[in-house]
């Protein structure tokens, strides 16, 4: 029996908009339930949509960086529901001439390879508005959601593994926050993943599909690939009990994730597009995409994560586990390459962040370019590394300081008495007084024992706390080996 897993994801991005996708309702998280709603929103007889300009130059922007092509003309249709939480009883989205399609994502894999996923479409849509159920006498319902402009990506069945998957929600995230089109914050629901998982079983010389599942409203990379690795799972025992658990004989389902149990659970059987009773909406002007100003765009995309990663790593020198977390986000990644351009040496600058920037952003819950040190000021402290004016310990100290102490770095690391010792005269009065109290070390150390590394290191240490951790430890290091040999 051989058993290859097939997904292919559907993906709804919140636009970082300030106003609703039809109508100038604010876009607020956490305002009083049904305070940013009008006539549009709430499906009023007589109420007129109007396109938000701003939500469909995100989603070109998205577009174009997934390798899609936009089309010239895109119109709007009625996709008919009827829910409690969606007031027209219709959602307005895209059918069949969506404003982007065929594209393409090459997701790095933990192995060095890519493997390319291809991308059906993207279109734009609106979302529907919150059911509240929880420790209520009846069901209540806030519309402030209604309207929210979505932006849906459509991947084509060409994933292959919960790796995989994972590995795709990651990479989506990344761009749709390098091109500005979304916030992507997973805890908020800015981002939902909904993987179409089907296995295809080959078993003496047939081919057998089990029924496609849609697993609905996923939030977070693990229950991404958690969903998938548990369909693949269920789907082939289900197989192996029963040979007739086929595409032929089941339809479609839709599943919900159970994130504490680790296990889908059946929701409903999903409709045939047929059932949402398509038709084009009378209300809206196609849109005819101007060429002059998909240039513009065109023009002024951002660099995207993977082309920045790989600058980092083959122009600025750095290690690949380094540009990788600095090209997590793209608020550190503009950030460090600010600093880069602002002088700072490179290396030096990723330190700083990895090792203590990253923590103390996360210490203050906020990201770091709002720590309060511009990256000129971060290159600043960087060069003084280089130069040797402080060591790797005072810059830790150094960088704390100027979180809220706005004096150049410099003069800083003087008033602190971070500047490091490099005077050799001074230094070497410090080695005399250590080796001069410490004869056993420094007989440890000249006579070759197997104590020598060990001795070499706690004499290493003592003239570094006798000068307050201020002395040039490669200075210290020269002296003490020209004095023990
Ligand atoms: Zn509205
Ligand atoms: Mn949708």
């Amino acid at each position: 029996m051989e058993v290859k897993l097939v997904v292919g994801m559907e993906i709804h991005v919140q636009l970082a908009c300030n106003t609703k996708m039809f109508c100038g309702c604010r876009l607020g998280y956490g305002d009083a339930p049904n305070s940013n709603v009008c006539p549009v929103c709430l499906g009023l007889p007589g109420s007129l949509p109007v396109i938000n300009k701003q939500a469909f130059e995100h989603s070109v922007r998205t577009a174009l960086a997934l390798n899609l092509n936009i089309a010239e003309f895109t119109k709007w249709d009625r996709k008919g529901y009827y829910y409690p939480d969606l007031p027209k009883n219709y959602q307005i989205s895209q059918y069949d001439l969506p404003f982007s399609y065929d594209g393409y994502i090459d997701l790095p894999l933990a192995d060095g390879t890519a493997h390319r996923v291809r991308i059906n479409r993207a279109h734009l849509e609106e979302d529907a508005g919150k059911n509240q159920h929880e420790g209520l006498p009846h069901s209540q319902i806030d519309l402030n959601r209604a309207g929210t402009p979505l932006l849906e990506i459509v991947t084509e069945p060409d994933l292959n593994s919960p790796e995989q998957c994972r590995v795709l929600a990651q990479e989506l995230q990344k761009i749709v926050q390098f091109v500005g089109a979304s916030h992507a914050n997973m805890q908020l629901g800015q981002m939902r993943f909904e993987p179409n998982i089907n296995l295809q079983i080959t078993m003496d010389g047939k081919v057998y599909k089990t029924p496609i599942v849609e697993v609905k409203n996923l939030n977070s990379f693990r229950a991404v690939e958690g969903a998938v690795a548990y369909e693949a799972w269920r789907q082939l025992e289900e197989f192996k009990k029963d040979h007739s658990f086929t595409r032929e004989n089941h339809g479609k389902q839709n599943r919900g994730w159970d994130d504490a149990k680790g296990e889908t659970i059946f929701q409903r059987e999903k409709e045939e597009s047929s059932d949402y009773r398509y038709f084009p909406d009378p209300d809206l002007v196609p849109v005819k995409v101007d060429a002059g100003w998909l240039k513009n765009i065109r023009d002024n995309m951002p660099e995207m994560p993977l082309a920045m990663k790989a600058r980092f790593v083959n122009e600025l020198g750095l290690k690949e586990y380094d540009a990788s977390v600095l090209t997590a986000e793209a608020p550190m990644a503009r950030y460090f390459d600010a600093a880069v351009k602002a002088g700072g040496p490179a290396k030096r600058l990723a330190n700083i962040i990895t090792q203590f920037g990253i923590s103390t952003a996360s210490e203050k819950s906020c990201a770091i370019d709002e720590l309060g040190i511009t990256p000129q000021r971060l290159a600043e402290l960087a060069k003084l590394v280089e130069d040797g004016t402080i060591n790797a310990t005072a810059s830790a100290k150094l960088f704390n300081i100027m979180l809220t102490d706005d004096a150049p770095a410099a003069e800083l690391a003087e008033k602190h008495s971070l500047i490091q010792k490099s005077d050799s005269g001074e230094i070497e009065k410090l080695v005399d007084e250590v080796l001069a109290a410490n004869a056993k070390a420094v007989e440890d150390v000249r006579s070759g024992s197997k104590k020598a590394g060990a001795a070499r290191g706690f004499l290493m240490g003592q003239v570094m706390q006798r000068s307050k951790g201020q002395a040039n430890p490669k200075v210290v290091s020269e002296l003490l080996a020209k004095k023990l040999s």
